[in-house]
């Protein structure tokens, strides 16, 4: 950390599912130190509002409130006024949220959709089942081969047609030109540069590429996908490299004027980016509540054929990007949190260290955490959760261990995945996310994976990516290189137990897989 003058700092802004924050950084890649000698940064929360099961949405007002906040709150933190200049603001966020404003008064016409939300989950059915559209769950499929993404509530472009659908007067508004949609970046960036005073109403690649509205060959808005979906082109944002100067801020009480706002990347991306995995073949694993790994593939565009989805990586230029591989799973982090929360065999998510070292080995039991269906690779939504293999031996302790080897071969399912569809052998991943001070599961992964696990210095690597890309365009950072050179190691986990060893547990892992599968319909 360091004490630097205004300017020279970036601020990143990281806005998330639950929360919004900000770090300064210095050139070093590492936050500036604020007067009470800790990190310049400012976190604060935003409300769920779940207004019908399955359904979740955010207030886009209070996230900006939010937003403009913790900027000034971390300036404040480290030049003891908000008045502070610094080199440029780079935003990186929740991936997928939709917000519909209305562009003269500024006021959302809906709350924002949440990524979560699972109110277009009917309509997603019976779209990938018309004809001309059909998809496998883990092969292809039209809007797979135009989006890289899986008809899917997850992605935006259905829960923005429900706003056209279903808020009053509002389909009727888009098609006269005067609504706006953004996800969170572009929300968040209209605001920045002036709002209803001349906003720019602009996204980067990555966050338009989850959409489902993106062609990620064109990098451009797809005709066809607009037309199915019934969205009219004028309320989209213009999609500009992920490094690039959007605009100015527009001075209000919170921040000065004439910042350059010049980094957008969704909160994936940004962490690749954060991680410096600029070349093809790098690979970054997240560890939240969910896992969400991405494979760097250079200028390939690859189409996977093992459920993972196409991404852009990141741009630096217009029209060009560096693609990605992307394979998430829904229970990571959280499988510790439903042990200790449901099962209250733990106090602290940090206690299932303590506990599997007692254990030592899972005693031969398979702990597969499928709670809502199974993610990557498998897309398998009638799957529910299986703890196999029990004996009367086994403990709590035992339960813990298997929990945490869960996270593990659930990594290692995609990035099987990953080597399949990309003929690329990955010998290590860099890793981040909260459950990686974890030495015991990060062992674990290095043992089941078979390839080095290599933790870095600086975790928080979604703000630092926000902040890369920021800073690379305004010259605050000259080249990759330079950030090359900033990335630094924590430790190295390495594989430590033999191959045989590590395949004969795999194999017993998916032969847990199969026991949780097709459940649902089994019941029914
Ligand atoms: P998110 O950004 O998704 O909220 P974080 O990156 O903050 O997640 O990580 C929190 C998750 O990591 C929680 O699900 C928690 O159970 C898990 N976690 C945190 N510390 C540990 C630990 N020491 N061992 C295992 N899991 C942990």
């Amino acid at each position: 950390m360091h004490k630097k003058t205004d300017n020279d700092c970036i601020a990143a802004l990281d806005q998330g599912t639950t929360s919004t924050r900000c770090i300064l950084f210095g050139r070093e890649g590492l936050p500036v130190v604020s007067h009470s000698g800790g990190p310049a940064a400012h976190q604060q929360e935003h409300a769920q509002i779940y207004p019908h099961p399955g359904w979740v949405e955010h207030d886009a007002n209070e996230i900006w409130f939010c937003a403009q906040n913790v900027i000034r709150e971390a300036m404040e933190k480290a030049f003891s006024t908000s008045s502070a200049r610094p080199a440029a603001i780079g935003i990186t966020n929740q991936r997928e949220t939709v917000v519909v404003w209305d562009r003269k008064t500024g006021e959302p016409v809906y709350n924002a959709i949440v990524w979560q939300c699972m109110r277009t989950q009917d309509f997603c059915a019976e779209w990938s089942k018309m004809k001309g559209w059909e998809q496998s769950a883990v092969g292809c499929g039209k809007a797979k081969d135009k989006t890289g993404l899986l008809v899917n509530n997850y992605f935006s472009g259905t829960k923005l047609r429900w706003i056209l659908e279903n808020v009053e007067g509002a389909k009727d508004k888009a098609h006269r030109g005067n609504l706006l949609f953004g996800t969170i970046d572009t929300w968040l960036l209209w605001n920045l540069t002036g709002g209803v005073k001349g906003g720019i109403h602009a996204t980067d690649v990555t966050n338009a590429s989850r959409t489902l509205l993106m062609n990620i060959k064109t990098l451009d808005w797809d005709e066809e996908m607009l037309d199915f979906l019934g969205i009219p082109v004028s309320m989209l944002p213009q999609i500009e490299p992920s490094s690039h100067v959007y605009g100015m801020t527009a001075k209000t009480a919170a921040f000065e004027g004439g910042i350059p706002v010049s980094g957008i990347l969704g909160d994936q991306q940004a962490a690749l980016f954060g991680q410096a995995c600029f070349d093809p073949g790098m690979v970054k694993n997240t560890y939240g509540t969910g896992l969400f790994m991405l494979l760097n593939t250079g200028d390939v565009c690859a189409s996977s054929q093992n459920g993972l989805l196409t991404t852009p990586a990141y741009s630096l230029e217009k029209g060009h990007c560096v693609y990605a591989l992307e394979g998430s799973v829904a229970m990571g982090g959280a499988t510790v949190q439903w042990l200790r929360d449901n099962l209250r065999m733990i106090d602290s998510a940090e206690d299932s260290e303590y506990f599997a070292n007692k254990a030592k080995d899972s005693a031969g039991v398979y702990f597969v955490p499928a709670f809502s269906g199974l993610f990557a690779p498998y897309w398998d939504m009638s799957a529910r959760g299986a703890i196999v293999g029990l004996t009367r031996y086994v403990r709590k302790e035992q339960l813990v261990y298997a929990a945490l080897e869960s996270i593990c071969y659930q990594t290692r399912d995609v990035l099987e995945a990953m080597q399949k569809d990309s003929n690329v052998h990955v010998s290590e991943m860099k890793v981040d996310g909260g459950a990686v001070a974890n030495d015991t599961l990060m062992q674990m992964q290095a043992d089941i994976a078979g390839s080095g696990v290599v933790r870095p210095m600086f975790k928080e690597t979604t703000a630092l990516g926000a902040a890369y890309a920021a800073g690379l365009a305004v010259g605050f950072w000259d080249s990759l290189d330079t950030l090359r050179g900033l990335w630094k190691k924590d430790r190295t986990f390495s594989p430590a137990i033999t191959p045989e060893e590590r395949e004969a547990k795999y194999k017993n892992w998916r032969k847990a897989i199969e026991k949780s599968r097709g459940w649902l319909e089994e019941e029914s």
